[in-house]
């Protein structure tokens, strides 16, 4: 396990990861209030969470994908890939990692262990994980250079062991008429 510092302001109230201004929420309470918006809004919900992840994803992901290329040297668009999964644990959101990529269809499936959307949870009909598909097809999105959709196939909140996730062009999602 890896120590990391965060920087209290008592005074003024704010809590500092390096230059990033944070709050503290456990995961049991992200979970409850999912399911207690989910209980307001519906089934609704999971788009309105996915799309702002998604969102938020093409905002914030570009500077990083700049970090990691400027680590890294000039990578393939698979290589890229896979340095962005390998972020998700940085941001504590789980383990990532590609299980399958071919971006000349374009598709990818993902495999997720200790999603921070499922894990407290309680059991479900249905996968939870919308802000994780959210910053994934963000993700791919600026990855590809085209709209892309996440779908959740398997998730621990329905008790699967981890949650996966398949990667596809929107338009291919809309045709199959999975999009949101
Ligand atoms: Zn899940």
């Amino acid at each position: 396990m890896e120590k990391i510092e965060l920087c209290l302001d008592d005074k003024k109230g704010e809590l500092f990861f390096g230059d990033n201004c944070n709050i503290m929420l456990s995961r049991s309470q992200i979970a409850w209030l999912q399911r207690e918006l989910e209980k307001v809004i519906g089934p609704a919900y999971s788009s309105i969470l996915y799309e702002s992840a998604h969102i938020y994803a093409h905002h914030m992901i570009s500077d990083i994908m700049d970090g990691v290329m400027k680590a890294s040297g000039k990578l393939h668009k698979e290589q890229l890939a896979e340095e962005m999964v390998k972020q998700l644990a940085v941001w504590g959101y789980g383990r990532g990692e590609i299980v399958e990529i071919d971006l000349s269809v374009p598709y990818s499936k993902v495999k997720v262990v200790n999603s921070f959307n499922a894990l407290d949870y309680e059991k479900t009909q249905k996968p939870v994980c919308h802000f994780l598909r959210g910053i994934i097809a963000g993700s791919s999105c600026i990855i590809t250079g085209i709209e892309m959709y996440c779908l959740e196939t398997k998730c621990v909140a329905v008790g699967d062991p981890f949650c996966e996730f398949e990667v596809i062009a929107l338009d291919e999602a809309k045709r199959r008429r999975l999009s949101d």
